[in-house]
């Protein structure tokens, strides 16, 4: 590339471009004398009137002003609020597209990123009504005219637009944040002022087992005090009875973090269940549990068909949460040991496993990168290894403990394709052949990106 390149467009200009391609955001990719335009609600074959509103020196921004025709992949959008605050990017594409999309953004990151484009990419698992299906809601609470509301953050921004349908969302979570919201409203409850760091409902949190119909809240305030509990409660139980569980968390910092250090149960227990593959599983406020629970258990089981244990195996699951990949390989193992550093979510693990009558599982609570190497130093192996770690992958100090331990199998279960593999080109360099990779929709109407790779030692 020359150095001395020049910017062919300036900011406000229009222009009529035609859309090549999609970021892994989701935006369309026009390209003006080979200068990039990213640009939203625009899908690759449309003709579009853009007005540029953001110009870089490799790339730019700009904004649809007239659509000249449509892709056959767009469908009309439910809400432009949607693509405002973000919740669904994907809302202008048609289903089976966002699931090509997701497939080729697997196929992209394992040529472009590991090298290995004879890795077979299977079609995404996806789901029959891919709405309504998130079982966990992080609501913000602000004043908007004098009211105390509810709604989400305008992408980039720390605005909140009023909303009452997230249509993503579990309908039972809307309809029980509009009931909270009422109820905090009737009280005079003072909602969170960000700028000034006063006032005090933060956010109103809402989990719901799919299978159990259980429902968590949670009330996150910036300080301890809150508001005339013994009426609060019972008004929330009787608007909705569903509900097993109201823990306040305690935040009073000035951050984005949303829960604080300090909880105080309300009600119940700190805890709410549901079941995966006919295994219950015990929830704490702060444990990570998957958001999409049909989709989990699709999930769940191509790590089994791809595990293929037979009863012999000793299986440690890495990043292992509340258990529930452990407990779902355990009927099929000798022993699994699992790994996960939020000492709650251990605990969730160990109660689970008992309250599933399983004994050939042990958790152990630390970083994995720290356990698996002592592990790998002690001499202890594995016939099986299923790793799900967060966003940015693997640890380095892992994977060499990996290839260090030469577990016979491996099953990576992965949140980020660009991760993924980079991990699966150091555990390749390091005596491993990905056999097969298969993404499944977790996420739909998002960019989000979920799949499962299958790795076996030369
Ligand atoms: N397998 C579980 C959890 C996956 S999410 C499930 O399907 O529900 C990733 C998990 O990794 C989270 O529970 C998170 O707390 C945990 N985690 C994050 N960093 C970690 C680390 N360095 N070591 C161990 N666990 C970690």
């Amino acid at each position: 590339m020359k150095a001395d390149k020049v910017v062919p467009v300036k900011k406000n200009e229009k222009h009529t471009v035609k859309i090549e391609d999609l970021t892994h955001e989701g935006m369309g990719v026009a390209r003006i004398q080979g200068y990039s335009l990213f640009i939203e609600n625009a899908l690759p074959g449309e003709q579009v009137e853009v007005k540029i509103h953001k110009t870089g020196k490799s790339f730019g921004y700009a904004k649809v002003l007239n659509r000249l025709n449509s892709s056959e992949d767009r469908v009309v959008i439910q809400d432009e609020n949607y693509t405002r605050v973000g919740i669904t990017p994907l809302q202008h594409m048609r289903y089976p597209a966002q699931l090509n999309f997701k497939k080729q953004q697997v196929i992209n990151s394992m040529q472009r990123i590991a090298k290995l484009p004879e890795v077979p990419v299977y079609d995404t698992i996806g789901m029959a009504n891919p709405s309504g299906y998130r079982n966990k809601a992080q609501i913000p609470v602000r004043k908007i005219n004098d009211k105390l509301t509810t709604g989400f953050f305008r992408k980039n921004s720390h605005e909140v637009i009023p909303m009452e349908n997230f249509y993503i969302q579990d309908p039972k979570i809307d309809e029980t944040i509009i009931a909270v919201r009422d109820i905090m409203r009737e009280y005079g409850v003072k909602p969170y002022n960000e700028n000034e760091n006063t006032g005090n409902l933060r956010h109103i949190i809402v989990r719901r087992g799919y299978y159990t119909g259980e429902i968590m809240i949670v009330l996150v305030t910036r300080t301890a005090k809150l508001f005339p509990t013994s009426k609060i409660i019972p008004d929330i139980l009787e608007a909705i009875p569903e509900v097993v569980s109201i823990v306040q968390n305690v935040n009073p910092k000035h951050t984005n973090v949303i829960l604080g250090d300090d909880a105080i149960v309300l009600y119940g227990e700190d805890k709410y269940r549901d079941t995966l593959l006919g295994n219950t599983f015990e929830i704490s406020h702060r444990s990570f549990y998957q958001v999409n629970p049909q989709q989990t258990e699709k999930l769940y089981q191509t790590v089994l068909d791809f595990a293929e244990l037979t009863g012999e195996e000793t299986v440690i699951d890495a990043y292992s949460g509340i258990g529930t990949i452990a407990l779902t390989l355990a009927k099929n193992a000798k022993h699994v040991y699992g790994i996960e550093i939020i000492e709650p979510a251990v605990e969730n693990a160990k109660a689970n496993a008992e309250l599933n009558n399983i004994e050939n599982v042990t958790f152990e609570a630390g970083a994995a990168e720290e356990v698996m190497v002592q592990w790998s130093e002690e001499g202890r192996t594995a016939d099986l290894l299923v790793v799900d770690p967060p966003r940015k992958g693997l640890e380095k100090e892992f994977t060499e403990a990996v290839i260090a331990m030469q577990p016979t199998k491996m099953v990576y279960v992965s949140c980020n394709p660009a991760t993924l593999a980079r991990d699966l080109a150091l555990l390749t360099e390091g005596g491993y052949t990905v056999k097969k990779v298969q993404p499944v929709d977790l996420f739909p109407q998002t960019t989000h990106v979920e799949s499962v790779a299958l790795l076996v030692r030369n």
